[in-house]
């Protein structure tokens, strides 16, 4: 793919990414439909999905004329890996991000040298349980909190892990033999939803995760909206409360110093002696028992949230909002009051109609969306991967 050079290479890259996308978003499409829907010729049309087809890349679906052709989803696959606090999560995906076998390794460190190594044992492990051949991998996509520059996959910084500008495409690609893209994890979920979530139809709209902590991604005209160097979409940071409560990033009063599922848990701890040791769990049990002290700690929470997401909103105008991370489990006690703020803060025309989906959170929400970065690669021939195309 990075051969292609020319008017003629670029026009076929731009005629098999429109191809392939629009069967993407209207599943099985007949060859006619798609000379209507994409504006080629029929003869373009031809040209183009019989280079897929021989390549294995489209099929055809059923014998009944016109035969409609489909993406081969199960035709290549790619592993999707999240960094958590302890733990790699990966996920061997085919190309819809339909999950086909699942891991968790518990890590000893954070080291960057680590991180590779397990990344490598995940592959192996992956590839026995599902029995893929590994010549099928296309790539290795990694979400980890953080500003990555996706570009050259560096991290330039996560203080969760104590990195600062960590070259971790090219570490795990010399590890896993593999091209890898890595991004931020949150953007990471977005481009997965823009593939095959609720933001398939969608070009602008906006996701926002709650969880250890909250962060966001801007897709904006079908296009993440990175920033000048990665940074972009730091949701979390806006300010909630002027010289309120110390932020982990070192601010006072960022809207995660209150909302995220960590702060509202501590802040909890605070303000109620009995359950200075509670945990997680502890206080989703008691929401469910609707304990007082922690509904009005969450109204709090969501309220605040709810405000900064409506200034989003006016800011941007997107047609939808997608809610996800762990803090979904903290279900209506956390989002009702978030809706009313966002209601009463946010302009009429830019509320209205506006869907605010909130996502079926599960363990395998991060992981998925991180191999949606390695897919977006085979529906976008343009994007080079982080690292490691050269060797394939
Ligand atoms: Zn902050």
């Amino acid at each position: 793919m990075t051969s292609l050079k020319g008017d003629q290479g670029t026009t076929r890259a731009l005629n098999r990414r429109l191809i392939l996308n629009e069967i993407r978003r209207q599943g099985p499409t007949s060859r006619a439909r798609l000379a209507e829907q994409t504006g080629l010729s029929p003869a373009a049309i031809t040209f183009v999905t019989t280079e897929l087809l021989q390549e294995g890349l489209l099929i055809e679906k059923g014998e009944r004329r016109p035969i409609p052709l489909d993406i081969h989803y199960s035709g290549h696959f790619v592993i999707g890996l999240k960094l958590m606090e302890s733990r790699l999560e990966a996920v061997l995906t085919d190309l819809s991000t339909q999950i086909l076998a699942r891991t968790s390794l518990d890590l000893p460190d954070h080291q960057p040298e680590t991180v590779a190594r397990y990344a490598a044992r995940a592959r192996e492990e992956l590839c026995q349980q599902s029995g893929v051949d590994a010549q099928k991998l296309l790539g290795v996509g990694m979400g980890l909190p953080g500003v990555i520059d996706a570009k050259s996959g560096i991290c330039l910084l996560s203080g969760r892990f104590g990195w600062k500008d960590i070259p971790i495409a090219r570490l795990i690609s010399e590890h896993t033999q593999l091209p890898v893209w890595v991004d931020n994890d949150v953007n990471a979920f977005a481009v997965a939803e823009r593939l095959f979530g609720s933001g398939k139809n969608t070009p602008n709209f906006v996701v926002v995760t709650v969880g250890r902590a909250i962060g966001s991604a801007i897709v904006m005209e079908g296009k993440l909206y990175r920033g000048r160097n990665g940074g972009a979409g730091e949701f979390g940071h806006t300010l909630s409360e002027y010289r309120g409560r110390k932020c982990e990033c070192g601010r006072l009063g960022c809207l995660e110093a209150y909302a995220s599922e960590h702060s509202l848990l501590r802040h909890f701890q605070e303000i109620s002696p009995r359950h200075h040791n509670i945990q997680m769990e502890g206080l989703l049990k008691l929401i469910d028992r609707k304990n007082e002290r922690i509904l009005n700690v969450l109204e709090d929470a969501g309220s605040r949230l709810g405000r900064n997401l409506a200034d989003m909103a006016n800011l941007l105008n997107p047609d939808l909002i997608v809610l996800g991370g762990e803090g979904v489990r903290l279900g209506e006690a956390f989002f009702r009051p978030m809706r009313l703020a966002f209601r009463e803060r946010a302009f009429d025309c830019v509320a209205e109609d506006l869907p605010i989906a909130i996502h079926d959170w599960g363990d395998d929400a991060w992981a998925r969306g991180a191999a949606g970065l390695a897919t977006e690669h085979f529906f976008d021939f343009e994007v080079q991967p982080s690292e490691g195309l050269e060797n394939n």
